[in-house]
């Protein structure tokens, strides 16, 4: 028989699969004697098995239910009937990955007619009692019968209105009774349906609603941009409520063990006096800071702070922590790993090293290659700054970043600009599940109620978008669509700029500039470094771009593509007259032209590099690339006058370069076939360049690269011509350079044949991006238009030019990798493509033994990183394997 019900004391940490991340951390910290309330978890299998089966609760999970409450009465002394004992419960959601608001919770079920008065007499306090039904009626209608909150919202807000009544607080218990009548009127007239009176039909009915829960349409959203599968179902928990509303000595709060945005170690946090559970998170009232509980509570507060200490230690990480305080006494009701800034998260995991709580693995570990990009996130130039008007700088900082957009001030609106190709920034009071994709699309998210923890403020650090939170300063009317403040007022589709990293918001664009990379992220880099066996290279050939890759310490360049430097005015030219003309002396004058440009360039790039290797690779586009455009009648002119030959001459050559299929034409190492002259003379710049910077006292180690090779043909004509020439260049310079000469493998013939090109090739490396295309025979540029469909009807997981095909693709790497170290074990093997910075395709990589891979430089950190996560990954499953 299956066990679907577990008690708190039956379950630990490890189980969160089974009993979703809040089960299995509240029974982890009802295992160590922290004070939870009470309570059982449903499993995610139940789940599964209830939705598979058309949402029938079977006998055996009712019978387990049952028996579980059994035991909550009989633990706790209390029952949903008892004058002097009453049972009330809370029903909680919680699936394996947290799914921040996803799904609902449900609280102070057990309330009805009879119980409420019950309730009222038992706490002598029947304005509280009254209050926690009306809570019950609405949050029990909004989950169970779906009635969308707002119907009770606005009776709620109509009533205090025409009775004067200013905040929650202040209804007396004859004005919640009316507003409960009235919220029953809502259930039928919405629903159809009256609100169940019996305790044990109510908690029933919660736990298929919350079930049931897993497939809407927020939850679904939520788990596609997270990457979170869909059949793995949520938990539900039952548990005793305590009560953070039942008067001044109660409250109820939400902290993290450090700051989730700088990563500081200093608690951080909020609570409200006098309040039950949504309402820190919902931003109705604005929290006071945890540190203020110590005046406030001293010995509640000294208790929090010890528990907070342990929670850190024993799970090795921030924690972010849910509590109530009833009378005086602490609850702890919720514990994780806190979300956090990618800035924080590198500060948090270096600390905890330092701390000796962690080992230098764990916090490699810890870091979310995702989110990497965030760290990189620019900030506004400070001259800018200066000239730029202010709307307000009073916002709470909730995520970094600088951002520019146009407000819109709901989901839809926010999708249609984005649509329509603007940077949208949402501008919202608050924000709500509901609003999860149109946060996702904005560049920045800003609100005017709320703090740090609020939804908006979790939510968009977990997306990485830039956000701020409770402008008290903005009133927000989503309706008439203005914002109005101190200043002015702002109408849909305004400009205005957003600083997330210190809460204040511009109007009108600001320039920004590129991060600085900061120290606890170089100490991450570097242990990963020290990790990783596989090296990271840069795609790289400008300046700019080399310095970049530099400066994140890469490896070496994997890939320099010369056909870019050839597009320069001068070089063009000489280009196309080394194309076009058919006179051998011009074109050898073209040549001898286009060489000294290209000794220049190798200068510039083997002066940055120095030591490291460089691969450079050979021109590989198709020669019509270079020429003008046939139909570009002015261009065209100016060409023949450039070259000095008539129109019709040089459109009788673009036509014959003209080729219908380029990318599987006359590209690569057969247009070397064809014009041998034209890798002479490139291999010839690039070790005169050498040549040069060796004088300076550099070791310079130029790898040069022969691609689109599909036969040992090709490869060993290419290589033999190249190393006559060199080697008499050598002679005439009278002097040594450490060459070596490599193809790249992008087809998948090279991949078949890897055992033969080993015996031409001193390395090989492999092209992802072409290979993908001919593997798949998936044009590059133009398999956007059908990819996206295949994804979205599951004929595809994901796009092949972004995350390696293990199976076909992957495949064929792997054939050439065995095919070539069978036959020279140390091979060197390296990948240039676009997948050397996808963190699932370095993984491969890096298990199938290769010796780098390379990706654009902003891209090194993530692929750095990666390589060190996998190195961990693969060394605990080999110990595994060896003991
Ligand atoms: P979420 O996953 O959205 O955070 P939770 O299940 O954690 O939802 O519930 C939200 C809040 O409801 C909690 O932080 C807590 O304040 C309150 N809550 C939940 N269960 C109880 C309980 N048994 N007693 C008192 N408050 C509770
Ligand atoms: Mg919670
Ligand atoms: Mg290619």
């Amino acid at each position: 028989m299956t066990k679907y019900v577990y008690n708190f004391d039956e379950g630990n940490a490890s189980m969160r699969a089974l009993l979703g991340g809040k089960g299995a951390n509240l029974a982890e910290m009802t295992s160590m004697g922290l004070p939870v309330p009470s309570g059982f978890t449903i499993s995610t299998e139940a789940c599964m098995e209830y939705l598979a089966t058309e949402k029938q609760l079977s006998d055996d999970m009712m019978q387990q239910i049952e028996r579980n409450l059994d035991e909550l009465q009989v633990r706790t002394g209390k029952s949903f009937s008892d004058d002097a004992n009453l049972l009330l419960v809370s029903v909680r959601s919680g699936a394996a990955q947290s799914m921040p608001g996803m799904m609902d919770t449900i609280l102070n079920l057990g309330l009805n007619d009879v119980n409420v008065e019950r309730f009222a007499k038992l706490t002598n306090n029947p304005a509280f009692a009254y209050d926690c039904y009306r809570r019950l009626l609405q949050m029990f209608g909004n989950v169970v019968y779906e009635i969308s909150g707002s119907y009770f919202e606005r009776h709620l807000a109509k009533y205090k209105e025409t009775h004067n009544i200013k905040t929650d607080q202040d209804l007396q218990v004859d004005d919640l009774k009316q507003v409960i009548e009235k919220y029953k009127e809502i259930y039928q007239q919405v629903a159809g349906k009256v609100f169940p009176q019996d305790p044990k039909q109510q908690l029933l009915e919660a736990i298929e609603a919350v079930f049931s829960s897993w497939n809407n349409e927020r939850a679904f959203v939520y788990r596609n941009l997270n990457d979170i599968p869909h059949h793995g179902g949520t938990a539900v928990n039952v548990q005793e409520m305590v009560f953070g509303n039942s008067g001044n000595q109660s409250g109820t709060g939400v902290a993290f063990t450090r700051n989730p945005a700088t990563g500081e170690n200093i608690l951080f946090g909020e609570y409200l006096l006098n309040a039950q559970g949504e309402d820190v998170v919902a931003g109705i009232r604005t929290p006071q800071t945890i540190a203020s509980l110590e005046a406030a509570m001293p010995d509640v507060y000294a208790e929090f702070i010890r528990v907070a200490n342990l929670l850190e230690n024993h799970y090795g990480d921030m924690q972010d922590i849910e509590f109530t305080i009833e009378n005086g006494k602490l609850f702890l009701l919720q514990t994780r790993n806190g979300k956090r800034t990618t800035k924080a998260a590198f500060q948090i995991a270096v600390d905890l090293v330092k701390e000796g709580k962690i080992s230098k693995e764990d916090a490699v570990l810890k870091i979310d290659t995702k989110s990497i990009d965030q760290l990189l996130h620019p900030s506004f130039q400070v001259e800018a700054l200066k000239e730029a008007e202010l709307i307000t700088e009073v916002g709470l900082p909730a995520s970094p970043g600088a951002a520019t957009g146009r407000i819109y001030f709901d989901a839809a609106a926010a999708a249609r600009a984005v649509e329509a190709g603007e940077k949208v920034i949402l501008v919202r009071q608050e924000t709500s599940p509901e609003d999860i994709t149109g946060m996702s699309i904005s560049e920045a998210i800003v609100t005017s109620r709320g703090g740090m923890t609020s939804h908006a403020a979790v939510v968009a650090r977990g997306m990485g978008v830039c956000c701020v939170v409770g402008c008290e300063q903005l009133s927000i009317d989503e309706h008439q669509k203005l914002v109005t403040y101190p200043g002015g007022e702002l109408t849909e589709g305004t400009l205005i700029s957003v600083d997330g990293t210190n809460g204040a918001i511009y109007l009108g664009k600001i320039e920004t500039v590129p991060s600085e990379a900061e120290e606890a992220f170089q100490t991450i880099m570097q242990w990963s470094r020290e990790i990783s066996d596989l090296k990271i290279r840069m795609n790289a050939e400008t300046v700019a771009d080399i310095e970049t890759g530099l400066s994140f310490e890469a490896a070496g360049i994997g890939l320099v593509r010369t056909e870019h430097m050839f597009f320069k005015e001068e070089r063009l030219r000489e280009m196309r007259r080394f194309i076009i003309t058919n006179r051998k002396t011009e074109q050898d004058r073209a040549l001898s032209q286009i060489l000294n440009y290209q000794i220049d360039d190798f200068v510039e790039i083997f002066s940055l590099t120095q030591d490291k290797p460089v691969v450079v690779r050979l021109l590989d586009p198709p020669l019509h690339e270079f020429l003008p455009h046939q139909h570009n009648e002015q261009e065209m002119t100016k060409v023949a006058e450039q070259l000095g030959i008539s129109s019709n001459y040089l459109a009788q050559r673009v036509m014959d370069l003209t080729e219908v299929n380029p990318m599987l034409g006359h590209r690569g190492v057969r247009l070397a076939v064809t014009y041998p002259k034209l890798y002479l003379m490139q291999a010839e710049a690039i070790i005169r360049a050498a040549a040069q910077v060796n004088a300076t006292g550099a070791t310079v180690k130029p790898e040069i690269m022969i691609p689109l090779v599909g036969m040992t043909e090709e490869l060993s004509l290419l290589k033999t011509q190249i190393e006559e020439h060199l080697k008499s260049l050598l002679e005439e310079l009278d002097t040594q350079v450490a060459y070596t000469i490599g193809t790249m493998i992008e087809l998948p013939r090279a991949c078949l044949i890897a055992d033969q090109l080993v015996d031409y090739a001193d390395f090989f490396s492999f092209g992802t991006n072409d290979l993908t295309q001919m593997t798949f025979g998936f044009s590059r540029d133009d398999a956007a238009k059908f990819i996206n469909q295949y994804i979205g009807d599951g004929l595809m997981p994901i796009d092949p030019f972004q995350t390696l095909d293990v199976e076909g693709v992957g495949s064929l790497v792997q054939t050439a990798t065995n095919l070539a170290r069978q036959k020279q074990a140390d091979f060197k093997l390296g990948v240039c493509g676009e997948l050397g910075g996808d963190p699932k395709s370095i993984e491969f990589f890096h298990q199938i033994g290769l010796d780098y891979v390379s990706c654009s430089p902003y891209r090194i950190p993530i692929a750095q990183i990666a390589a060190a996560q996998s190195a961990i990954k693969y060394a605990t499953i080999k110990e595994k394997l060896e003991v």
